[in-house]
C-alpha cells in the first residue's frame, strides 16, 4: 500500500528531480502492506501515517490483523485510522514487545475509561516471537536488525491442499541473521526494504540488500520487490540497476524490482 521511506515522496520542502517526478510509481506514501488470503483472510503490516488513504484505495471493508514491524512513527502512527475497522470485532494486533509497549503509551487514551462510545479503535494486543496459524495460514515473526532497534519481518505460508506458498515482508532492516535466514527457504516472494544506492545505518542500501537477496538463496524465490525507499531514485532507474546486478550474478531465474504504491502481487 506503501513503498516510501519515513518522509514519503515527496518530501515536505524537497525540490529534487524525485520529488518532482510525474511519474506515479515515484509517489512513496509510507510503507505498508495489506494480504488477501484465500480463504477471506485479512492482514494489514504496519498502519502508517497515510493508513486511512491507503486503506480506502485498496478498498480495505475488514480486518482481522495488523502485524508491526517496529513502532517507529512512520510505521505506527496510523493506528487510529482501524477505528471503523474495529467497529464489529476487535483487530489483533502483533508485534515484539518493544512495540506492543510502545502502543500502550502512545495510544494511551485507547483504554482510558474517561471517553464514552466511538472514537476509539478496539484492538487486542499480542507480543509475538514464534508461528502461530490463522484460518488457512501460518504467519511467523522474522527477528532482524534496524540499527541496533530489534524488529521483525513477517512471513506468511498459505496451505492450499498438497502445496503451500510462503511469501515474507521485511523492512527497515540492517541485519539479517543466520537463523532468521532459515525461516526464508521457503519463500517465492519476498518485499525488502532498500533505502537508496548510498549506504545509511540503519537500512539496507541497494547493495547490501541485493547481496542479502543473494545470502538468503532460497531456490523457489522467484520475485523481490524493495520498499522504504528514498527519493534519491525513480522507480524505472532502480529496475534498470537490478535487472543489470542480476544479469551481471547469472541470477536471471528471478526478477527483483522496485514496489510502488498500490502494486498488487499474486502469490
Ligand atoms: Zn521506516
Ligand atoms: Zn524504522
Amino acid at each position: 500500500m506503501g513503498s516510501g521511506t519515513s518522509n514519503g515522496v515527496p518530501v515536505v520542502g524537497c525540490d529534487c528531480p524525485v520529488c518532482a517526478s510525474v511519474d506515479q510509481r515515484d509517489k512513496r506514501m509510507r510503507s505498508s502492506l495489506y494480504i488477501k488470503g484465500d480463504k477471506g483472510e485479512r492482514i494489514v503490516v504496519d498502519t502508517g501515517p497515510e493508513f486511512r488513504l491507503q486503506a480506502l484505495r485498496a478498498g480495505i471493508k475488514y480486518l482481522d490483523m495488523v502485524l508491526l514491524t517496529h513502532s517507529h512513527a512512520d510505521h505506527l502512527h496510523g493506528l487510529d485510522d482501524l477505528r471503523q475497522l474495529s467497529r464489529i470485532k476487535p483487530v489483533q494486533v502483533y508485534g515484539n514487545e518493544r512495540s506492543i509497549n510502545d502502543i500502550r503509551e502512545r495510544f494511551a487514551y485507547i483504554w482510558r475509561k474517561t471517553q464514552k462510545g466511538g472514537g476509539k479503535p478496539k484492538i487486542d494486543l499480542h507480543t509475538v516471537d514464534e508461528a502461530f496459524s490463522f484460518e488457512n495460514l501460518v504467519v511467523t515473526p522474522v527477528p532482524v536488525k534496524h540499527g541496533n532497534m530489534d524488529v521483525l519481518g513477517w512471513k506468511v505460508r498459505e496451505n492450499r491442499g498438497a502445496v503451500c506458498v510462503e511469501a515474507a515482508y521485511i523492512t527497515d532492516c540492517s541485519f539479517i541473521s543466520d537463523e532468521s535466514l532459515v525461516l526464508l527457504k521457503n519463500i517465492s516472494c519476498l518485499v525488502l526494504g532498500a533505502l537508496r544506492m548510498r549506504r545509511h545505518e540503519t537500512h539496507f542500501s541497494f547493495d547490501e540488500a541485493l547481496e542479502t537477496v543473494k545470502r538468503i538463496a532460497a531456490p523457489a524465490l522467484k520475485h523481490v520487490f524493495f520498499t522504504h525507499i528514498a527519493d534519491e531514485h525513480f522507480y524505472a532507474e532502480i529496475n534498470e540497476y537490478c535487472s543489470g546486478w542480476l544479469e551481471k550474478n547469472d541470477m536471471r531465474q528471478m526478477t527483483i524490482q522496485s514496489a510502488y504504491d498500490g502494486l498488487e502481487i499474486n502469490i
